[in-house]
């Protein structure tokens, strides 16, 4: 008998199901939570496309082996990405203070003048707007008008995917970088062992490679299921991180909590040295490792979890919808889009979503065909019950909208508990 094919390829429905872990290969998988079909979730629609809608599974498997949290269904980019979607980091407030201060991070730990700094996934220049009076910046963004937003503040920014043949021109042209950054891209990358194999490419001999990702204790603690979609294929923690980096000659050497989309987690990484790490690394290891992140057990409740905040919101919902309320929805982010899909709410449930994203206004959230509005609305109709999809920025969105809420308007609060503010 030969070798069992290492991918199951399904062309008619654009995705391949993998059978090997992302990281150490290995084929110790085991399904730990299943959403059902979703459409993508940035695939917002309108009734004429209505037809072409497909979905695709979102289950999340655990290795055994290397311990990643990984998607292994994976839908192709083109599926993923078919509108004329455009994403501005800049756009959100709270993440532009994010970066500020990352940023600062940056300049006092690691840097000296004449640095370079490359950022891989640099959206409109987020994080190296910062940094391009003082270091020498170069940016890496595959959307084109994303990167000529980035090009106008100063950032200069290459389009395109990071490969390793991308980081070997890159060192010929500019040298090596000091600082190498990816962040919440790296969640989203199939093919990991390109990305570190070309970060290695590019680091200097004492260069640092920061990345942040979602961090999977904040998921699993805070029931965070939302935030799996189809773009994001892992879901780390620190040792699965170790493992990867140490196949390559590289080391994880720092990491911290950081609090944004929900609960992040910033690695610091280096060439393999032999010099101590510090002491972060064993901190946060034994917080997992106590919190059962390296075993199969501790996710065996998580979909009950789950299901549970789903049947409490369907009723809920429906149940002030009987009463005759109104009930919308505040923000459509990706994720919300998970929640949505995962609930069966329908614009029965749900009126309206209101969101300030001019490309999505007009259109209809995938799969759950909720009509997305601008947030005008709200001056001229309140509804009883508003379901805040966008629950990571609960506190700026409360305080943002206290007239509203003066009006009579209550937040129902999905993650980490259903609760009405
Ligand atoms: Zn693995």
């Amino acid at each position: 008998m030969g070798a069992l094919p290492a991918i199951r390829y399904n062309h008619l429905m654009n995705y391949v199901h993998k059978d090997t872990c992302r990281i150490c290969k290995g084929r110790d998988l085991t399904r730990i939570l299943s959403l059902g079909n979703h459409p993508p979730v940035d695939n917002f629609t309108d009734v004429e496309h209505l037809k072409n809608e497909k979905r695709y599974p979102l289950n999340v498997y655990f290795c055994g082996t290397c311990n990643l949290v990984q998607l292994l269904d994976v839908v192709s980019e083109e599926e993923l990405f078919h509108g004329e979607y455009a994403y501005f980091s800049s756009a959100s407030k709270p993440l532009v203070e994010h970066f500020r201060s990352y940023a600062d991070d940056l300049a006092r730990e690691q840097l000296k003048d004449d640095d370079l700094v490359v950022d891989i996934g640099s959206n409109d220049g987020i994080l190296l707007q910062h940094l391009a009076h003082r270091y020498r910046v170069l940016g890496i963004e595959p959307s084109a008008n994303v990167a000529e937003a980035a090009r106008k503040k100063g950032v200069e920014t290459l389009d395109g995917f990071f490969t390793v043949d991308m980081a070997k021109k890159m060192v010929e042209k500019y040298g090596k970088a000091k600082v190498v950054a990816a962040n919440n891209v790296f969640a989203h990358i199939d093919d990991l062992d390109e990305i570190v194999q070309g970060v290695k490419e590019l680091l200097s001999e004492d260069g640092v490679f920061v990345s942040e990702s979602h961090y999977l204790l904040d998921l699993i603690e805070r029931r965070e299921f939302d935030t799996v979609y189809h773009e994001h294929l892992c879901y780390y923690s620190v040792k699965p991180l170790q493992h990867l980096f140490k196949r390559f000659g590289m080391e994880v050497f720092d990491v911290g909590r950081v609090d944004v989309h929900g609960g992040s987690i910033r690695v610091y990484v280096r060439l393999a040295s032999g010099k101590p790490l510090k002491n972060s690394v064993r901190v946060l290891c034994a917080l997992e490792e106590k919190a059962g992140l390296y075993t199969l057990e501790r996710f065996s409740g998580f979909q009950k979890d789950v299901e549970v905040i789903r049947d409490k919101l369907v009723s809920l919902i429906r149940g002030f919808r009987k009463e005759g309320k109104i009930v919308t929805a505040y923000g459509a982010p990706a994720k919300g889009n998970t929640l949505l899909n995962f609930c069966g709410f329908t614009p029965d449930d749900l009126k309206y979503v209101t969101d300030t994203t001019p490309h999505k206004i007009g259109l209809l959230t995938p799969g759950s065909h909720i009509p997305v509005v601008s947030p005008d609305i709200l001056k001229s109709e309140t509804p009883d019950y508003i379901l805040l999809l966008a629950w990571n920025y609960r506190n700026f969105i409360l305080e943002k909208e206290k007239e509203l809420r003066s009006r009579g308007a209550k937040f129902i609060i999905p993650i980490p508990e259903v609760e009405i503010v």
